[in-house]
């Protein structure tokens, strides 16, 4: 018998194929073996383990495997997600899914292919409970943190998605705050740099600020990026922005970003949303730099996404042209991001929300109130 049974994401839901570590699965497989009276010799774990990474089918798939064996498996180890709906945007550059898990649970995925690269955008949690008004899934509030398995699924079904295209990057930055859901996220990161062969470099970490959260990154072995969603650089326009900036102010959260920076040697990168006389005045700017440039950031500006329940707009593109001009004449560095896919609601959240109205899921996004901006300079 297992003596280290697996365990699902929360009470009442299984496991799934990806939730299972190699122990897991030796324990699985003697497990089988047992109740079918048939000796399993220990290779059969690695030709599954080879299965599941690298040719990515299903246990039943695993043609090395007997078929009583397979069939065993593929019932033990059910997939994650199933498919809710897929929209493909940017000519086919862009996919996105929304999936269902075992609780019906929904959750986002978006891979993005560039000249050089194909991203994945894995969500954490499903929902999140950091309520930042700007954004759809804040809207919608928090179910459950997402288990290992249904984060590394996630990458697993875009690279089955992209086929020949290797994808070379994951960006922690879908649905849900990553830090608040620190072990499961971390397995996961472990499981796509050793099994998946994603380097540490290529794999970043988004956070608003929890702070403990990124202290333990600067402790890990593995140097991730870490990118955080700041979208204001006072505190009292960010506390209305980024409600967590309550609990951990932007003084406090430079300290451990400069922590992290000295302990991984990878660049920090700090993500902006630009929203229309919010934070995106010459004031804004001059705080970003100063905020920006002691800890050698990058910053990457997203022109907002609209949402349907946040009543203010993104800032226009001559605007986000402009607002960086500005960071990067008062000596910081910044990018304009391309925003993929907002012809398919590939706003965090977005899918999901929409879903939400057809289905009335008791969790429609809400209308929140316009952060109360002083005096708008332009
Ligand atoms: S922006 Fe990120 S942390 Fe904030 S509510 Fe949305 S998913 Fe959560």
């Amino acid at each position: 018998m297992m003596d280290r049974p697996l365990t699902g994401p929360q009470d009442g839901i299984g496991p799934s194929r990806y939730d299972a570590d190699r122990e897991d699965l030796e324990a699985l497989i003697a497990e089988i073996g047992e109740t079918t009276d048939t000796a399993v010799p220990s290779y059969r774990v690695d030709q599954l383990w080879r299965g599941l990474y690298s040719d990515l089918v299903d246990p039943n798939d695993v043609t090395t495997l007997p078929k009583t064996l397979r069939e065993a498996l593929a019932e033990r180890l059910p997939a994650a997600l199933v498919e809710d709906t897929r929209s493909v945007g940017d000519d086919g550059d862009t996919v996105k899914w929304l999936w269902r898990l075992a609780d019906g649970s929904l959750i986002e995925t978006v891979l993005m292919h560039y000249e050089d690269r194909s991203t994945v955008c894995v969500s954490t949690q499903a929902g999140c409970a950091m309520a930042c008004g700007f954004c759809a899934t804040g809207q919608m509030g928090f179910d459950r943190h997402l288990s290992t398995g249904e984060i590394v699924e996630q990458v697993i079904r875009a690279q089955m998605e992209a086929g020949n295209r290797r994808v070379s990057n994951v960006v922690f930055m879908g649905m849900g705050e990553p830090l608040a859901n620190y072990d499961r996220t971390w397995a996961a990161v472990e499981r796509l740099h050793g099994d998946l062969g994603l380097s540490a470099r290529h794999l970043t970490i988004s956070t608003v600020g929890v702070i403990p959260g990124i202290r333990r990154m600067a402790n890990e072995r593995l140097p991730v990026n870490l990118a955080v969603s700041l979208h204001a650089a006072d505190d009292d326009l960010r506390d209305e922005l980024v409600p967590i900036n309550r609990r951990y102010p932007l003084a406090d959260l430079a300290e451990v970003c400069a922590e992290h920076v000295a302990a991984t040697g990878r660049r920090l990168s700090f993500e902006w949303a630009l929203i229309h006389n919010v934070n995106d005045r010459l004031e804004d700017a001059d705080r970003l730099a100063a905020y920006a440039r002691p800890l050698g950031a990058h910053v990457n500006l997203i022109p907002l996404n609209p949402t349907p329940g946040w009543p203010t707009r993104g800032s226009s593109p001559a605007r986000v042209r402009e607002f960086a001009k500005e960071i990067r004449s008062r000596g910081g560095n910044a990018t304009i991001r391309r925003t993929r896919g907002t012809e398919i609601n590939a706003a965090c959240g977005q899918l999901r929300a929409d879903r939400s109205n057809v289905e009335g899921h008791p969790t429609d996004p809400v209308t929140v109130a316009t952060p109360k901006r002083r005096n708008p300079s332009r």
